[in-house]
């Protein structure tokens, strides 16, 4: 007999938001009329058509407009995440959407602006400093997929083409990523932007390279409870050994747009090949999963996305999918593609349960 106290798993749909950016100047100057806009009761998009009249609705749980701010929706759809993950629960937050739609300005702001993981950066410093009975200890990883190759992006020398292998007791892991202690809100912050750095070296079209890679924030959040001492941050267990392990993963995905629209100049075929192979999978993935029946294969091994994110769809993870359009009617049938997505990752049902140590063995935590 196993000491194993069994948790029963809860199902849990993944959460489904919707951001509608606000015209940019280009969109402006073309005079193309808004054709998205959310209702009243932000309960549906409403698809305007040129005389703006609604002529479809589409519900989600979260509808964000044009002058929603990024604080608005990490307060909305972040806290909970970053709190989860605190409490030993998975959770994962995508964005997803065309080129140009906002995904990472939402995702890691820009200018002054703070993004999502920003916010759950300086979250997660405040919780622990402010903890009275739980200690903490922290990593992080910062990677982007590029062509189905992995690169680190915290590594002092050039760390790419990194394998991922499947731990019998924590699943399927980024082999030989660097790692990094969290440390605070500000030294996590540096971090990030020396990644970014990295992410660009040798890059020679920025832009594209950008839209067509994905980028990921992994935080590991080990935590117990310590009654009779206040909590805080451990750099490590020494002796001891933590009582619950989370991941919580803040995924940038690359452009959703079809590659035969995007395919831009200097689009080699490999690239376009491959990043259809991430995003293709990631929505067979999505759509299969979201027919719900019995028996059907989910092909999360055919990319290193679903490899790695399986957990996060009809797995154990809290999961939100962040989707972004553009309200103008230039970008009509993209911003109608991404809706669909949306409709399908909001049917999809996974199941939750706290990651405590004890259980570790017994089944895969992280993703
Ligand atoms: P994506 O990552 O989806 O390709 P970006 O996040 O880079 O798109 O956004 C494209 C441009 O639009 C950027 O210059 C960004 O600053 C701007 N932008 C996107 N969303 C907003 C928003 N909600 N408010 C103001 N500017 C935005
Ligand atoms: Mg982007």
């Amino acid at each position: 007999m196993s000491a194993v106290k069994k948790i029963a798993h809860q199902s849990a749909n993944v959460v489904v938001g919707v951001r509608i950016r606000p015209r940019n100047s280009k969109e402006i100057e073309a005079e193309m009329p808004v054709c998205f806009t959310p209702s009243d009761d932000e309960l549906n998009v409403q698809e305007l058509n040129e005389d703006g009249n609604v002529v479809k609705n589409w519900s989600y749980q979260h509808i964000f407009g044009s002058d929603s701010s990024n604080s608005k929706i990490f307060h909305e759809v972040g806290v909970g995440l970053v709190e989860s993950a605190m409490d030993g629960f998975n959770a994962v937050m995508f964005m997803y959407g065309q080129t140009s739609s906002g995904k990472t300005f939402t995702l890691f702001g820009g200018g002054d602006t703070e993004g999502l993981v920003g916010h759950s950066l300086k979250l997660l410093d405040e919780k622990i400093n402010l903890s009275k009975d739980t200690e903490y200890l922290v990593k992080m990883t910062y990677s982007e997929l590029y062509n189905e190759e992995i690169k680190d992006l915290l590594s002092e020398e050039p760390n790419d083409n990194l394998k991922i292998i499947d731990d019998p007791n924590l699943g399927p892991l980024i082999q030989n990523i660097t790692e990094i202690p969290f440390g605070s809100y500000q030294l996590a912050k540096q971090n990030l932007e020396k990644g970014e750095q990295r992410r660009h070296f040798g890059v020679t079209n920025m832009n594209a390279h950008s839209s067509r890679s994905h980028v990921l924030v992994r935080l590991t959040i080990e935590s117990r409870k310590v009654p009779f001492k206040p909590g805080g941050i451990r750099s490590t267990w020494g002796k001891d050994k933590p009582a619950s392990i989370s991941v919580l993963n803040l995924v940038d995905l690359a452009g959703s747009e079809r590659s035969g629209k995007a395919g831009t100049s200097g689009t080699s075929l490999k690239e376009g090949s491959f990043i259809n192979k991430s995003l293709l999978t990631l929505g067979t993935v999505i759509s299969n999963l979201s027919e719900g029946k019995e028996g059907t294969h989910i092909p999360y091994r055919n990319s290193k996305l679903t490899r790695l994110l399986a957990g996060a769809l009809g797995g154990n993870s809290k999961t939100t999918m962040l989707v972004c359009i553009s309200p103008a009617s230039g970008n009509i049938a993209e911003s109608q593609s991404t809706l669909r997505f949306a409709q399908r990752a909001k049917k999809i049902v996974n199941k939750v349960k706290k990651n405590d140590v004890m259980d570790i063995k017994m089944m895969s935590v992280r993703m």
